[in-house]
């Protein structure tokens, strides 16, 4: 689920993209939290609702601590896939779509969504239910929300939890998860809980800890809700010629499958492309590393789940896995990826070229792989935007 920092089952992906800049709380926070409480109340929360939900409530530094933490990570997608798509969740995986065929099957049904999505995302995120966090939401979204830097974020989401206590979804007692606020077997946002769950096992509440039925038919309707096409694929691993056009690739172009034919490539099982869809070819690891095309409904749902391209790619991959795909090939040459720190150098040097790379944060990001493009086409170099040790020398000579 699109989160406040990016977490995967305790790695973390992505930096918090927050407002960097120091700010100090002027207020301390009995005073912001009788403040917020009059606030719920212009806003239709009961003041029973209130009572129960936050008195007593206190700060919690760890939560502001683990929020403003720097995260270094540079992993590729290969060594980052292996390691989130254990063998134990594979087999895990298939095994509960087996239990739960009928709930799938019913799920599918109503909402479009196949269950290796569904059971990948829910594998990533709580590892089938098991690790959904056992944090106070209320204490995690009060502190976040009272933080300078994350009011605006967190305020909503603190009155989106009092709305689903309010509503009799879930009751304070049972509102705990993620120390960032993400509840549930697929980590819902309680903003997200409010507008997408369903009541999908009908017992009159939407419980997405408890009940497997709401959660993963919640899932779905959110998935569906943007813009999910049933029967088509999401991601599917290619072949590509030797002699590639490289600047064809990225997110930031698509093509239809006929385009890409015409250059010769192929399904990962050596078979022709099919249908008319129109894709975008990925390129996770560079031009030696694994290809992919990437369809609407990954552009249009995963992304949006969870905007880091190593997250989202994860997930997409690890659904085909659930769907019987072959893993993916392996590399064509050795790959020189750069380190954290390696990945700071070079968007320190393409800034002061005057490259946009957004922050200078060790992450790449979109900005990063864009201007990672143009320094390539600059230097006569395979533009297949993925900075490898050989560009960055390049660049520092
Ligand atoms: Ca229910």
């Amino acid at each position: 689920m699109k989160k406040a920092l990016i977490t995967v089952m305790g790695l973390l992906a992505l930096t918090s993209q927050t407002e960097a800049q120091e700010c100090s709380n002027n207020t301390p926070f009995a005073g912001w939290l009788t403040q917020f409480k009059q606030h719920a109340i212009s806003q239709g929360i009961s003041a029973p609702t209130l009572n129960t939900a936050l008195t007593g409530i206190t700060y919690d530094p760890s939560v502001i601590k683990r929020d403003r933490q720097q995260h270094q990570f540079a992993q590729d997608f290969r060594t980052f896939a292996h390691k989130l798509i254990s063998p134990y969740r594979l087999k895990m995986g298939q095994k509960l779509m087996q239990q739960h065929s009928k709930l799938f099957h019913d799920i599918q049904n109503r909402y479009g969504v196949p269950a290796y999505v569904l059971v990948a995302f829910w594998g990533l995120e709580t590892d089938f239910g098991k690790n959904m966090g056992n944090e106070s939401t209320l204490r995690s979204l009060a502190t976040l929300a009272y933080d300078c830097r994350r009011g605006n974020k967190f305020g909503p989401e603190l009155l989106a939890a009092l709305r689903l206590i309010e509503q009799g979804d879930l009751t304070v007692a049972q509102m705990r998860g993620a120390w960032a606020g993400e509840m549930g077997q697929t980590q819902f946002l309680p903003s997200y809980y409010l507008r997408y769950a369903v009541d999908f096992d009908r017992d009159g509440k939407r419980n997405l800890i408890q009940s497997t039925a709401d959660a993963l038919a919640s899932t779905a309707n959110y998935l569906q809700q943007l813009g999910w096409q049933n029967g088509q694929l999401w991601m599917e691993e290619v072949i590509l010629p030797p002699n590639f056009p490289w600047e064809q690739s990225g997110l930031e172009q698509s093509y239809p499958l006929a385009h890409w034919s015409q250059l010769g490539v192929v399904s990962a099982n050596g078979r022709p492309l099919q249908g008319s869809a129109s894709t975008s070819l990925l390129l996770p690891m560079g031009k030696d590393g694994p290809a992919f095309l990437a369809y609407d409904n990954f552009k249009n749902a995963y992304l949006t789940w969870n905007e880091s391209l190593l997250y989202s790619m994860t997930a997409a991959y690890f659904a085909t896995r659930l769907a019987g795909v072959k893993p993916m090939r392996a590399n064509r040459a050795n790959i020189n990826a750069l380190s954290f720190a390696q990945i700071k150098q070079l968007q320190q040097i393409l800034t002061q070229r005057g490259y946009d790379v957004g922050r200078i944060d060790g992450i790449i990001g979109e900005k990063t792989r864009l201007s990672v493009k143009r320094v390539q086409q600059q230097l006569g170099m395979p533009m297949d935007a993925y900075p490898t040790v050989e560009l960055l020398q390049k660049l520092q000579k």
